[in-house]
């Protein structure tokens, strides 16, 4: 092992270092992103607002089924209508 590492080279031994350390990193990346989307879908089935309440710059604001989204969309709907 220690000789095929030393027949390879450093500039070789160094790149391979950089590519592990990258795909650890984009790895751990993905991980944090499926995890993130994961709590928010469990939040919004549990009932629970990811924004504060503050629905108008929410990023799920168009697919949420909570009664304050509702709220604000049929206020929103009323007042494009003119009423
Ligand atoms: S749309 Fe409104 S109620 Fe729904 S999660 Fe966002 S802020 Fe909360």
């Amino acid at each position: 092992m220690s000789g095929l590492l030393r027949r390879v080279g450093v500039p070789a031994r160094r790149r391979f270092i950089q590519q592990t350390l990258r795909n650890i990193s984009l790895a751990v990346l993905g991980l944090a992103g499926g995890a993130t989307v994961l709590k928010r879908r469990r939040l919004l089935r549990e009932g629970k607002c990811l924004n504060l309440g503050i629905c108008r710059n929410c990023a799920v604001f168009a697919d949420c089924g909570l009664p304050r989204a509702l709220s604000t969309r049929s206020v929103l709907a009323r007042r494009r209508d003119g009423e």
